[in-house]
Formats: C-alpha cells, sequence, structure tokens
C-alpha cells in the first residue's frame, strides 16, 4: 500500500517512528495508503526547519514570495483532475464537487492571498509639526496550522496560503483522516520552487502530532479549524504560553425562511445548504426555522425533493451525496438520528445508513434525513451533528424566529430567506452569527470578513483580517 511522507525541510520523509496507520476511504470501508504515525520529534525538526527558513523567506521580496505563491496556484490547477480525484477517494464527497469546489478554492486561496500581499499597507499616523508614527507589519515567525476533515485542501491552504504570503514559515497538519490532498500539495510545492522549510507538513494524530503543534515553545501563533471541544483545549494550552491564536469552530446554523421569500430560489438553495459535501460544512444550515403560513407547504415538497437526492458512488456524475467521512463519524450521526427519536421527533424521510451494494456495500453511506416536531432546545437542535440531518421548525413572529436562531452556544453562520428588505437588515443585524446570508448561501467573496462568535470561535480569516493575524503591528514613531 502506497506510504504517504511528511514534507520536511523541502523533502519528503518518513515519520521518525517508521511507524504508519491506515488510511480508510470511506466509501469503500477499506484502508488504500498509509498515513506517517508522526510524533514529537517529527515536529522539533519541522520546526527547526521552519525556523530556520524564516529569515530568509521573510526578508524575501513580496513580489518574489507572491511569484511562488503564484507558481503553486498554477499548479493546482494544471492538476486538478488529479486532486479532486484524491479529495473524493479520501473524503467520500461527491467528485464533481470536489472539482468544481474543493479543488478551485484551494487554487483561488493561493491566487488571492499570492495577489493580496501585494496590496497590504499599514497605517501612518501624523502628529502634525511634531511628529509621525508609522505602523509597521512584521511577519511573526512560524506558523502552526491545523485543519479538519471536511474540506481538507480547501480549508488547509486557507490558512497556509496568508500565512506563507505575510512572510511566515508553517509548521502544519492536515486532519489525519483525509491526509492525501496535502501530500499532493508537498509534491506541488517541491516542483513550485517554494524554498525548503518554509512549508512543513506533518502527518499525524491530532492528540499525537497536532499536540506538539501547539505546545512548541517556537510556534507563536496557531490557526486552527476544528471541532470546539479540541478549540477549547487549544486554547487552553496555547494561553499561558501568550500565543496568538485564530479559532475556527462548530456550528448550528439556522436558516430563517419567512413567508414572503422566492419560494422556489429558497427550496432550492435550502437542500443545497443542508446536503451539500453530506452536510459536513461547517457552513450548513441545520436547523430550518419555517414561518407558519408556509410550513406545510414548505414540508411536503422540501421533503419529496430530499427524498429525490440521489446517495452513492461518489464519481457518478449524478450522485448528490457520497459517502460520510467515517465509519466513527457515521456512527455518530446515526445515534442522533435516534437521539431525535427520542426527544419525540418524527423522521420525515431517512434516518438510515443507505445501503448501496457492490463494491461499495461497506461504505458510509447515510440518507439525507429530515425530522420535525422536536423543540429548539432539546439536544437535537443545540449540538452539532455535522452530517446529512436537518430539523425543521415552524415559528410564528420574527421575534420568536430570532430567539431560537440565537439559542445555542454557537454561532456561525445564518441564512434568511425574506422579500422584505427592512426585516432582512435587522434580522441579519440581530442574529448572534459571524456570517449572514439573505436570500443567498455560501456566496463567498474572499476579502470579506470570515469567522463566527460565542463558541464557534475566536477571529476572523479572509482579505486583510488573515494579514493581520499572521503579522504583528509595531508603531514606529520619529519626531520631526
Ligand atoms: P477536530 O477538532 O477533531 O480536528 C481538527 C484538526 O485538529 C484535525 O487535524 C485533528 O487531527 C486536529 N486535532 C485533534 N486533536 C488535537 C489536539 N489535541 N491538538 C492539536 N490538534 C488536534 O475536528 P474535525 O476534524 O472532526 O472537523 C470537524 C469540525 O470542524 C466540526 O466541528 C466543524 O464545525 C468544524 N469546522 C469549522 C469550520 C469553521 O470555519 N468554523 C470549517 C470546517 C469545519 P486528527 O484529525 O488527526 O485528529
Amino acid at each position: 500500500m502506497e506510504k504517504l511522507q511528511n514534507y520536511i525541510n523541502g523533502e519528503l520523509v518518513p515519520p521518525h517512528s517508521n511507524e504508519y496507520f491506515e488510511n480508510i476511504e470511506p466509501a469503500i470501508g477499506k484502508p488504500y495508503s498509509l498515513i506517517p504515525d508522526s510524533d514529537e520529534s517529527d515536529v522539533l525538526e519541522a520546526t527547526k526547519a521552519a525556523k530556520a527558513a524564516f529569515p530568509i523567506w521573510s526578508k524575501m521580496s513580496v513580489d518574489q514570495r507572491s511569484e511562488i505563491l503564484l507558481r503553486i496556484a498554477e499548479l493546482i490547477g494544471e492538476n486538478l483532475d488529479e486532486l479532486a480525484a484524491a479529495e473524493s477517494r479520501d473524503n467520500g464527497k461527491p467528485l464533481k464537487l470536489a472539482k468544481t469546489v474543493d479543488i478551485p478554492r484551494a487554487q483561488a486561496n493561493f491566487h488571492f492571498y499570492g495577489t493580496g500581499i501585494l496590496h497590504f499597507a499599514s497605517e501612518s499616523h501624523s502628529m502634525g509639526n511634531l511628529a509621525i508614527n508609522y505602523t509597521l507589519r512584521q511577519p511573526i515567525g512560524v506558523a502552526g496550522c491545523i485543519s479538519p476533515w471536511n474540506l481538507p485542501l480547501y480549508l488547509f491552504s486557507w490558512k497556509i496560503a496568508p500565512a506563507l504570503a505575510s512572510g511566515n514559515t508553517v509548521v502544519a497538519k492536515p486532519s489525519e483522516i483525509t491526509p492525501y490532498t496535502s501530500y499532493l500539495l508537498s509534491k506541488i510545492c517541491i516542483e513550485a520552487g517554494l524554498p525548503k522549510g518554509v512549508l512543513n507538513i506533518v502527518h499525524g494524530l491530532g492528540p499525537k502530532a497536532g499536540a506538539a503543534i501547539i505546545e512548541h515553545p517556537d510556534i507563536p501563533m496557531i490557526s486552527f479549524t476544528g471541532g470546539t471541544a479540541t478549540g477549547e483545549w487549544i486554547a487552553r494550552t496555547a494561553a499561558p504560553k501568550f500565543k496568538k491564536l485564530s479559532l475556527e469552530l462548530g456550528g448550528k446554523n439556522p436558516n430563517l425562511i419567512f413567508a414572503d421569500c422566492d419560494f422556489d430560489e429558497m427550496m432550492k438553495t435550502t437542500l443545497r445548504s443542508s446536503f451539500s459535501n453530506q452536510g459536513q460544512i461547517c457552513l450548513c444550515g441545520s436547523r430550518i426555522m419555517i414561518e407558519r403560513s408556509i410550513y406545510d407547504r414548505f414540508k411536503t415538497e422540501f421533503v419529496e425533493r430530499v427524498k429525490a437526492l440521489k446517495v452513492g458512488d461518489p464519481s457518478n456524475p449524478d450522485t448528490n451525496l457520497g459517502a460520510v467521512v467515517s465509519k466513527p463519524h457515521m456512527e455518530k450521526v446515526l445515534s442522533y438520528v435516534e437521539l431525535a427519536k427520542e426527544e419525540g421527533g418524527t423522521v420525515l424521510c431517512g434516518g438510515n445508513r443507505a445501503i448501496i451494494g457492490g463494491k461499495f456495500s461497506d461504505g458510509y453511506f447515510l440518507e439525507p434525513t429530515v425530522i420535525e416536531g422536536l423543540s429548539y432546545d432539546c439536544r437535537t437542535n443545540q449540538e452539532e451533528i455535522f452530517g446529512p440531518v436537518v430539523t425543521i421548525m415552524p415559528f410564528d413572529t420574527e421575534e420568536e424566529a430570532l430567539a431560537i436562531a440565537n439559542s445555542t452556544k454557537y454561532g456561525l453562520a445564518s441564512t434568511i430567506w425574506t422579500s422584505d428588505l427592512k426585516r432582512a437588515h435587522r434580522v441579519a443585524r440581530d442574529l448572534h452569527t459571524g456570517i449572514a446570508w439573505i436570500n443567498c448561501w455560501l456566496l463567498r467573496d474572499l476579502r470579506t470578513p470570515f469567522g463566527g462568535v460565542k463558541e464557534s470561535g475566536v477571529g476572523r480569516e479572509g482579505g486583510f483580517e488573515a494579514f493581520q493575524f499572521f503579522t504583528e503591528p509595531k508603531n514606529v514613531c520619529i519626531r520631526y
């Protein structure tokens, strides 16, 4: 079986321990490659390389850094087919999705930050005839970047690209569940001529290789995307070391559907916002609230259309939902369906493992599931499920919808469907989320601030926010 390798100091190398563990293909339910079981010693070596590369990379001209990042973007584009196939195989997602969303977005991340850095400037503050202050925005050193399994290369590159563009070097760990495309990225970086040690990718388990990155004294900033429980541990561990932290965590996103919305547009988009990537996008809306006067109409049409979604072979262009990422994750999602029943919910469709047959008979497929009849404050409506499961709830007033929407500990994204302009703005203002979409979903401009409030995270990614995170401002005051 193919053995993936770490990318340290410009080379592909085995882990010190020479130990590997299996990488499972979710649609088949069987291992197909081996992942380095890296430990603290690999992280130490990677950090040493990143530290040694920092003076050269950080002092390189912005143009030169930009050129290399743009070359990486170009190579991602040239290898679209291979990368998309690898992402689909590793994660279980439909190939079509990987090819149209994941990989083009990873390419866009390198392109966006590779060009964005050319436009990044800092402020000056005049004190009239007395003095002038100017702010230096300096790269910090070695950035630790840790990403999850749902959008593997997309989220990995969303961190690495701005960290590198702003002159830092990086030690990064992808999720051990979906390491393959970051392994391919290491090869692309070598081909693109990224100087050795600038980016180091260490594969392995979160509590071992990941924790070693968080704890390393020479890594002063951590950019993490993943679950809230892991984020909480990271915050607790990094705080006494005074590390800079950016945390993008879990969500339980509400969709607020008012009776005056464009019903067809809303229906089409709500199907996507519920089940894209098998519901495993942190921005998917999993609590759907519908104004009571259109509740029955919504329910009938939504359930009918969900039943028509095709679950199966990720490489089939007609497939809407592929496999969920792993067996434990599939079991977790199914356990929430059982919980919903215990809490008094009615499963309107789905609720089971989907049996595909043939070579996919052991794959981790789930039927898209719609549940109604639950109270807004039950566990099913408060905890993140992160799978193809949504609940639907009627509401009577805007105030009630807002109260339900804001009732969870999370606050990542929300979606509002209405044709009333005043209400749209009012509700967007009053929702406790970092992102509010009005009459759309997942429409992303990479310049906008991205992140959540409450237990959905700390800090913002995207645009110049990312450059601000990955640089330290220094004020210089000169007296005339
Ligand atoms: P996890 O928190 O389990 O893992 C995220 C990453 O952290 C993985 O690379 C994991 O490694 C690593 N990790 C785990 N434990 C530690 C540790 N102790 N120290 C350092 N690193 C560690 O999240 P999932 O991978 O399960 O991802 C799903 C979660 O991500 C969901 O909650 C989802 O909402 C959230 N998410 C948030 C987004 C946002 O922008 N807010 C976007 C996308 C997802 P390993 O996999 O090897 O264990």
